[in-house]
């Protein structure tokens, strides 16, 4: 008997996670370390320990439930459990139920492993404390200073959070894997963003996860009075700023790649006044790419072009890094096994770029590490409004179960 995927089943495990931290207005609420993520964790531990799972957490309270031989080198597959303020049913969730279905089909089928699975519900994936650090402790990548000054939003230290639910942070230091200890990490998740929608592909399968560029940038003109200045004798700290952002797109099409974004998100005008020149426009500027050098050439065309606006307006220029994040490459190996299998399935597959932060891009730290994603409805996510389409998820979870099944024949 071959392992198959049940839909229902799967559905109700979906369900039934997503009976913790419901909204009454829509979405759920499963921040890290809340009362909804510690309840739904050990909701969690509790359906894997019925299916006869050894299961266990570590110290940033991960949940892991392992089928197979309890200490040999495993195949970790899964998500996070915890989700943003008003976040979605799929995001994380989705890859958690699929990660426990997939072993769930073996047992029903009587398949045992050569090599253990391990399913693994991270924790604090969505950053509330400014890391993923679920997948960071599992990798070994947590430093004590960090944990020490890691808060929230609202001031809340990770250490005072994670006290209040009764855990000892310091054991996330202790709760690294060892190297050589898993063999693999696969994690289905949803693509949250528009691509594989438009093209009617249930699968994508991602190369690599874009790095972030995070630039600081103030110009600085001449505030002043906006009916007495001729428009040839001012320094408007706005009209650099215009004049930059409408040339982005030549920047992408000169240097850029098809998976190079440049955003300017936040501005700021001083003194933001309707009726006097900009004097000073404080702005970030983000460039992702899936390639360093790609970052770094768009890095190089933007801080020249700004030059040149400034000297044109008359304007004095400021430009400051604010941070760096590398990007990350998927393992060659596993993307080659997740297209072969698609094929064989008839599953229509697409690679593509994560322009999203996950669990599995920390995981490369660690061991060799892919993904699965499966289409967001319009795109959306991190919303009430979330949605995959149930035929799209099921493809994708069939996708899943074949490579667990070829990862852990040995
Ligand atoms: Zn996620």
């Amino acid at each position: 008997m071959e392992p198959e995927i049940n839909s229902k089943r799967l559905k109700t495990l979906l369900d039934g996670i997503n009976a913790f931290g419901r909204v009454k207005h829509g979405g759920f609420n499963r921040t890290g370390f809340s009362d909804a993520d510690m309840a739904v964790r050990d909701w969690f531990a509790r359906e894997m320990e019925a299916d006869g799972l050894i299961v266990g957490r570590d110290g940033a309270n991960s949940v892991f439930g392992r089928y197979g031989s309890a200490d040999a080198p495993a195949i970790m597959v899964g998500s996070h459990l915890d989700t943003v303020v008003s976040g979605g049913a799929f995001d994380g969730a989705l890859g958690v139920a699929v990660a426990l279905e997939c072993v769930r089909a073996m047992k029903e089928a009587g398949f045992a492993p050569a090599h253990p699975i391990e399913v693994a519900a991270t924790s604090e994936e969505e950053g509330r404390f400014g890391g993923m650090l679920g997948s960071q402790t599992i990798a070994g990548l947590v430093t004590r200073d960090w944990l020490e000054s890691a808060a929230d939003a609202d001031g809340v230290l990770l250490t005072d959070a994670m006290r209040a639910q009764g855990l000892e942070p310091k054991a996330i230091l202790s709760s690294a894997r060892p190297k050589g200890s898993v063999r693999a990490f696969l994690e289905l998740h949803i693509e949250q963003g528009p691509v594989l929608e438009r093209e009617a592909i249930a699968i994508g399968l991602p190369e690599g996860a874009t790095g972030i560029v995070n630039l600081h940038v103030r110009l600085t003109g001449i505030a002043n009075h906006s009916g007495t200045t001729p428009m040839d004798m001012r320094a408007d700290a706005f009209a650099g700023l215009a004049e930059i952002a409408v040339q982005i797109p030549d920047m992408i099409a000169a240097s850029g790649s098809d998976d190079a974004r440049i955003t300017i998100g936040k501005v700021e005008l001083v003194p933001n006044h309707p009726h006097t020149i900009p004097g000073e426009a404080v702005f970030t500027v983000i460039i992702r790419d899936a390639r360093e050098d790609v970052m770094r050439g768009l890095q190089a065309r933007i801080t020249e072009v700004a030059g040149a606006v400034a000297r044109k307006h008359g304007l004095s220029l400021y430009i400051e890094e604010n941070s760096f994040i590398a990007p990350v490459a998927f393992d060659a190996s596993l993307i080659d096994m997740l297209e072969a299998e698609a094929r064989r399935l008839g599953l229509p597959a697409r690679r593509m770029i994560s322009g999203a932060g996950h669990d599995a891009q920390t995981m490369t730290a660690l061991c060799p590490s892919a993904m699965i994603f499966v289409p967001s409805r319009n795109g959306i996510s991190h919303a009430p409004e979330e949605h995959s389409d149930w035929a799209d998820i099921e493809k994708g979870a069939q996708l899943m179960l074949a490579a667990l099944i070829r990862l852990s024949a040995g």
